[in-house]
């Protein structure tokens, strides 16, 4: 079936119970799927924009309330919406790194921060993790000594991932920035697998800047996402033009020149504010996931060869795991190859991890109802038992 020309429809998430670790969280509501289709026009949020002619002030939709809820939503003052996370890393390095400025990340750190830095020729520079994978203050201040005795100063810019993408361990966010703040280094909290799903508290933390992906965490369309700061640095990171030209002498208004005047104006807009309430209330039901993902996991673990490479117990739905002694020992002799795990999960309904992929993949279970769990646990097992692995009870 197609839905329109040669492209495919596209039923995944009807059909299948899907783990696929980027996709889970941005699914869209009922609510955004029905406000999507009447708002895919280009400018459909522009109708009703008077003057000051911004995103932010527009009344009808409700853009305006909007903004002052997503605010409030990480606890932080003002807030602007970015057509993803990347945009609002951009938007700080732009106003925050000038050539030459050492800037750091973390070994865990996600590449569209690396490039934000690069883009402004920053000079990366990675705090190590553990041995058991985790980011810790210790290992932040003695990095940021380190930094400070190489470019005779302290970095510019400090960007942290509350749980990173590889292994959705849990750093400690509080501690790292802490130091960050003794050294005046302020700190982007990366949020594109926190914000939307689980609380996030901007001003508990510390934070200076909080970023969130609307498409990865909040049940939106793509490219969407939301940056937050607080009122000591919202007049740098969302400055306003005050250029004149030359020849025709035309200003431009109030328009942010971090946000090139106004950002998601259509669908993405529109798709992150009807399924808002959904997600701000969703994540009150944080525990309810991480018990899902429990089940998943212990499933896992009780294959023989199998090892859970992320911090355990678990505090994240997204887990990295090592199947290298159990699932890819099969495919050594399995007719299918490596391409028997994701088949016999195919033949089971279940989607979203990397066809042939037996060594070491990662799985998502947010959004998934018990017993959607239960199942998926269950067929794990049964895949692993049925090609003569050993599962304890
Ligand atoms: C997915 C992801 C991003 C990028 O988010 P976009 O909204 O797609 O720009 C950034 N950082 C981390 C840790 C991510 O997992």
């Amino acid at each position: 079936m197609k839905c329109a020309g040669t492209i495919d429809v596209r039923d995944i998430d009807e059909s299948s119970i899907n783990i696929d670790p980027i996709q889970v969280g941005g699914r869209l509501t009922a609510d955004a799927m029905k406000a999507i289709i009447a708002y895919g026009d280009g400018y459909s949020v522009c109708d009703q924009c008077r003057k000051p002619f911004r995103l932010d002030y527009i009344k009808t939709p409700p853009v305006d309330h909007f903004h002052l809820d997503l605010a409030s939503f990480v606890n932080m003052d003002i807030a602007r919406v970015v057509p993803g996370a990347r945009r609002g890393f951009q938007a700080v390095a732009d106003a925050f790194i000038s050539p030459g400025d050492p800037v750091l990340i973390t070994a865990l750190s996600h590449y569209t921060e690396v490039l934000a830095i690069e883009g402004r020729a920053g000079v990366i520079r990675e705090i190590p993790k553990t041995e058991s994978t985790i980011i810790t203050a210790d290992l932040a201040a003695n990095k940021i000594e380190e930094v400070t005795r190489e470019f005779h100063r302290s970095p510019v810019l400090l960007f942290l991932d509350h749980f990173d993408y590889q292994y959705g361990n849990c750093h400690d966010l509080g501690g790292i920035i802490k130091v960050a703040h003794q050294y005046d280094i302020p700190v982007l909290y990366n949020g594109a697998y926190t914000v939307g799903i689980m609380p996030v508290d901007g001003k508990n933390m510390g934070a200076d800047f909080v970023v969130g992906s609307g498409h990865k965490s909040m049940a939106a369309p793509a490219p969407s996402g939301m940056l937050a700061t607080t009122s000591e640095w919202a007049g740098r990171v969302f400055r306003t033009t005050g250029v004149k030209t030359d020849v025709t002498a035309r200003t431009f208004g109030i328009k942010e020149i971090g946000m090139m005047g106004c950002t998601l104006m259509g669908v993405t807009l529109i798709g992150m504010m009807a399924s808002f309430p959904h997600v701000r209330e969703r994540v009150n039901h944080w525990e309810r996931e991480l018990a899902n993902g429990r089940k998943v996991v212990d499933a896992l673990r009780s294959i023989e060869g199998t090892i859970i490479q992320s911090e355990y117990p678990r505090k994240h739905t997204l887990t990295r795991v090592d199947t290298t002694g159990s699932f890819d020992r099969v495919a050594q002799t399995h007719k299918k190859r490596g391409f028997f795990f994701s088949s016999a999960l195919k033949e089971r309904g279940i989607a979203g991890i990397i066809p042939g992929a037996t060594k070491v993949w990662k799985f998502n279970t947010y959004g998934m109802t018990s017993s959607q769990a239960e199942y998926l646990a269950a067929a794990f097992r049964d895949i692993a038992r049925e090609n003569g692995l050993i599962v304890t009870e």
